[in-house]
């Protein structure tokens, strides 16, 4: 068990987050960084070495004068649990099996034949069978299962209240995975779930704020103030795909017209190149192809896209001033494409020394959708 006796668990939670983001981190470092005496360090880690959850690593060296005696920093056992991530889309269930650490083990995934809810959870479970009895004998020191929805999330009773792509409302997602799978279930909206990674495990460790933006078939926003997710009064935050980029522009599924999503999601892409290259059959990665190969007009739309997603951007820098923000997700394969106008159009409207702030553009493997469901999981094991 994860080890939260009471008195101490706000200790033990506080050093084992550091350690698991930061570390490795002798102790006197964490008692700095935490404003915790050394011996309410020692106190709180103790419980999490005898769990194995926990390491002490050999002394380093003394490193200049009064340093004291060699400090043995603590580290991650990032084997001593294991943690199942899958990303459900409309079509494919994408999996992994991750380490404390959050690195991926192992991966699979399952095309969907149905988007309903039961055929659904059937093929979860075949999933998660594959991925823990499969080579590495995950089952054992596995409890946690993550899954990642798009849409309308209630991480906190595990309910989908609404997700577009698979046409689910009212789904009670972690309850029913639960009595299918046997583990413990954490449920989150995809783009919460990758800035929960980004926030714990990638760039966004020791930011104070940061954004992450995704570009796919939605335009996405994962924001982080003051160390936390901003998930917004009304469980709407960030919604920068809906953000007016052109009042006479094409019309949004949402309802209203010139959006962000409108101009630069993977299917407005799609229907202006067959537009401008009047071929109507074309797909995404013909699109690309052309644009690469020269075509102006082809070429033309993705600047727009990359235009309009800057415009985005630079409206989350005005009003949030995030420490960095990243750009992702699986549209990015077509990086090259989008770059020199996200950041011309970001630095045009960014303000004053919003404009400052570092943007780190690059694409999204697709696994790393369920690698980030599996560190909602980990995240929650750590609050447990
Ligand atoms: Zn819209």
């Amino acid at each position: 068990m994860f080890p939260a006796a009471e008195g101490v668990a706000p200790a033990v939670t506080a050093v084992f987050t550091t350690v698991l983001t930061e570390g490795p981190i002798s102790r006197v470092a964490l008692a700095r960084r935490l404003g915790l005496s050394s011996a309410a360090v020692t106190k709180a880690a103790r419980p999490l070495i005898e769990a194995g959850y926990l390491e002490e690593l050999a002394a380093t060296e003394r490193t200049g004068p009064g340093a004291g005696r060699p400090a043995s920093p603590l580290a991650i056992r990032a084997d001593r649990e294991f943690f199942v991530g899958v990303k459900i889309t409309g079509d494919e269930l994408i999996g992994v099996v991750c380490d404390l650490r959050a690195q991926v083990r192992a991966s699979a995934h399952r095309r969907l034949d149905a988007a309903d809810v039961d055929h659904v959870l059937t093929q979860l479970g075949e999933l998660v069978g594959d991925l823990l009895d499969g080579p590495g004998d995950y089952r054992a020191r596995t409890r946690w299962l993550g899954l990642a929805v798009s849409g309308d999330v209630d991480h906190s009773t595990g309910l989908v209240r609404y997700s577009p792509f698979l046409r689910w409302h009212d789904v009670a997602l972690a309850e029913r995975a639960e009595k299918t799978t046997g583990l413990t279930v954490t449920v989150e909206n995809d783009v919460k779930a990758l800035t929960t990674a980004e926030q714990w495990f990638g760039e966004g460790v020791g930011a104070d704020s940061f954004a992450l933006v995704t570009v796919g078939a939605g335009i996405g926003c994962g924001l982080v103030v003051n160390g936390r997710i901003v998930s917004g009064a009304h469980g709407v935050a960030g919604e920068i795909g809906h953000i007016s980029f052109d009042v006479n522009g094409p019309d949004c599924h949402c309802g209203s017209r010139g959006c962000v999503e409108a101009v630069a999601g993977a299917d407005a892409i799609v229907s202006q190149a067959r537009a401008v290259s009047g071929r109507p059959s074309l797909t995404f990665s013909d699109a690309v192809s052309l644009a690469r190969s020269g075509d102006a007009a082809v070429g033309a739309v993705f600047a727009r896209a990359g235009t309009a997603i800057g415009a985005g951007i630079a409206a989350v820098a005005n009003l949030v001033g995030p420490a960095r923000i990243v750009v992702s997700g699986e549209g990015l394969s077509a990086y090259d494409l989008f770059e020199p106008h996200i950041r011309a159009s970001f630095q045009r409207q960014a303000f004053g020394a919003a404009a400052e702030c570092p943007l780190s553009i690059r694409p999204l493997p697709f696994e790393e959708w369920a690698r980030g469901a599996a560190a909602v999981s980990i995240k929650a094991l750590v609050a447990s």
